[in-house]
């Protein structure tokens, strides 16, 4: 065990103290792991839209003051009673929704909603004890998905952490904790295009990116990428997008364009926006008989989605998923060892880099909808 196992670390992190104000990076002190529990050095973070929603706190529950971030990588500093999986020295990627292994979604093959681990973006505190285990001067700092990756340690659930191969670099490997799984995994896992066929991407961030990725794979032969901005487009051929729609350059419902493109609608739609409208567009999309449509997004807290049911009835598919449906301790560790292979392309999903002292310009960045994954190096 490491010098500091059983004591409080003081470290920095970057709390949001208010919604929609910088985040300030500034000490702060990490109690020791407990039970089931493990503390991260963290060494790279990235910033995923989902974050940037929790800290705008338009469409989603205030929680102040908090650490967010979830899509990471880092190392094992120490690990609290019971954890056997895990040791000090273990390369590992945190993810926002566990894997306990022993509910009975963790032993289906089809779910990967944990019934203990799952993805809750309203809990603040760990679920073992109730407490939060950061604190500025007493007063508890909230974590964010069970992960909260803006500060140099940090306490996760083991369950919620994924070992892998020592030999993966980390500031590359920090995207599969988020971003590229779930867009790859919610084309190849869930959509599941057929080869040949014609997929529709809404949302050209790195999210819908890897998604496209996931067609490009699945060998679909044309990947329409759909984005109101169209400075994305360029970028989108490089993960096989072969045409390009923006919404807003055309007077017609983006339905009926994609309708006319495809002789009747595309085989498979992948929403990645978060936008309800776009949820709604993509599942109308689809072809009748047998498309799919599968929404990523994270949705405003009050959404509804509003369409007529004869798109059900003229077997059209709707489905959801987290996490691209990747069983996260079962499942990162292999397709970590697929991009030490070769087989997967995580370079191009990181445009910048910025030093942690300066993680508020990764915040500009993604709100200026510039460039993909934004990597923050934690030694900065
Ligand atoms: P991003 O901001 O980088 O990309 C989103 C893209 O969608 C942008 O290019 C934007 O211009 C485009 N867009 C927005 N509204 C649109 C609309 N109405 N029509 C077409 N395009 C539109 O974000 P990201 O980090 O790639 O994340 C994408 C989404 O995935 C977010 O909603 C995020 O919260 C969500 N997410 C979900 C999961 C999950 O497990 N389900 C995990 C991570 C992220
Ligand atoms: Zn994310």
């Amino acid at each position: 065990m490491a010098s500091t196992a059983g004591k409080v670390i003081k470290c920095r992190a970057a709390v949001a103290w208010e919604a929609g104000k910088p985040l300030v990076v500034q000490e702060v002190e990490v109690a020791p792991p407990q039970a089931m529990e493990v503390r991260l050095k963290i060494l790279y973070t990235s910033l995923c839209h989902t974050d940037v929603y929790f800290w705008e706190a338009k469409g989603q529950t205030p929680v102040f003051p908090r650490i967010l971030g979830h899509e990471a990588a880092g190392i094992v500093e120490s690990v609290g009673e019971g954890v056997t999986e895990l040791a000090p020295g273990d390369h590992v990627l945190p993810v926002f929704t566990g894997e306990c292994k022993e509910c009975a979604h963790c032993k289906s093959e089809e779910s990967n909603m944990c019934e203990l681990l799952r993805i809750n973006p309203d809990r603040k505190v760990m679920i073992g004890d109730g407490q939060a285990r950061f604190s500025v001067n007493g007063q508890p700092i909230y974590h964010f998905l069970g992960t909260s990756t803006f500060s140099e340690y940090t306490v996760v659930h083991s369950g919620c952490v994924a070992k892998i191969n020592p030999e993966a670099p980390l500031d590359k490997v920090c995207v599969l904790s988020c971003g590229f799984c779930t867009g790859f995994g919610a084309t190849v896992n869930v959509a599941k295009p057929k080869k040949g066929s014609t997929v529709a991407i809404f949302g050209l961030g790195a999210v819908g990116l890897a998604a496209a990725e996931g067609a490009r794979v699945a060998g679909a032969s044309r990947i329409i990428g759909v984005d109101l901005n169209s400075n994305r487009f360029e970028t989108a051929k490089k993960f096989g997008c072969t045409e390009f729609v923006n919404p807003l350059e055309h007077t017609k419902p983006v339905q009926e364009v994609l309708a006319e493109m495809t002789n009747g609608g595309v085989d498979r739609a992948v929403e990645c926006t978060g936008n309800i409208n776009a949820m709604i567009q993509a599942l109308e999309s689809v072809h009748d008989g047998w498309g799919v449509a599968v929404l990523v997004g994270v949705p405003h807290k009050d959404a509804e989605f509003k369409t007529h049911p004869i798109h059900f009835l003229n077997e059209k598919t709707l489905k959801g998923t987290f996490y691209g449906h990747y069983k996260p301790r079962t499942d990162l560790p292999v397709v970590v060892e697929q991009y030490l292979k070769g087989e997967l392309e995580l370079e191009k999903f990181i445009t910048h880099s910025v030093r942690f002292s300066e993680i508020n310009k990764a915040f500009e960045l993604m709100l200026a909808g510039q460039g993909l994954r934004c990597i923050i190096h934690m030694d900065g």
